[in-house]
């Protein structure tokens, strides 16, 4: 399949490039250090058709022609790399939540070190938990190359926007890369200021998603 043959509506170069952008992002926030972290979205318009990271490049030496196009069994449908060795993690997320088109995975810090806590990262900030629809959960680690890690983090996600893969990342996803992305930002922070305020308290207060009564960002 060539570029040419998917949806015309559809720009598939701009999605490449907003695909690097938020790459590039990551890593001027610090949520991303060496070949750590990918990216990948749901092209929309076509049925099993994804944009993805490729494997062992450095995003700040990435150029769009770089990232890959691959379907829903992980197979690499168009590129001059291979995709992404978390691979399979996302194309079991797009499997089992619908209502997901776009995929962040990182390494932050700060939720990484409530994944070494094995605490989930609480809603201390309201637009974390508007993001996320509630807590972070740790997911106990496990080798992420496979599909049997991402059936299993899909089942520690849940319906939830966010989860931490103990001693190794988190992963966010949101019905575009721009959401997705916020979600990420928002957790890490959260993290952060989690870390202080349980030097300062067992007792941190906490917003429930549930009975907050708001869905959109503050
Ligand atoms: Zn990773």
């Amino acid at each position: 399949m060539t570029e040419t043959t998917l949806q015309v509506d559809f720009d598939i170069a701009a999605a490449k490039r907003e695909i690097l952008d938020y790459c590039l992002r990551s890593m001027e926030y610090g949520l991303n250090f060496n070949t750590q972290g990918n990216i990948s979205i749901r092209v929309p318009g076509v049925e099993d058709r994804f944009l993805i990271t490729p494997t062992d490049l450095e995003y700040d030496k990435m150029t769009p022609e770089d990232i890959v196009l691959v379907n829903g069994d992980s197979e690499l449908i168009e590129g001059r790399l291979g995709p992404s060795s978390e691979v399979t993690v996302h194309m079991a997320v797009y499997k089992r939540r619908p209502d997901v088109n776009a995929i962040v995975h990182s390494e932050p810090i700060y939720s990484n070190v409530w994944g070494v806590v094995g605490s989930p990262i609480l809603g201390t900030l309201v637009n974390m938990v508007i993001y996320t629809k509630g807590d972070v959960p740790i997911m106990p680690f496990e080798l992420s190359n496979n599909t049997e890690f991402g059936e299993h983090m899909c089942d520690a996600m849940g319906d939830l926007n966010a989860v931490v893969w103990a001693n190794h990342g988190l992963l966010t996803v949101g019905p575009n890369l721009r959401d997705a992305f916020k979600t990420s930002v928002a957790v890490e922070s959260a993290a952060k200021v989690q870390a202080y305020a349980r030097a300062l308290t067992d007792t941190p207060i906490v917003l429930d998603y549930d009975t907050l009564g708001i869905t959109e960002s503050l």
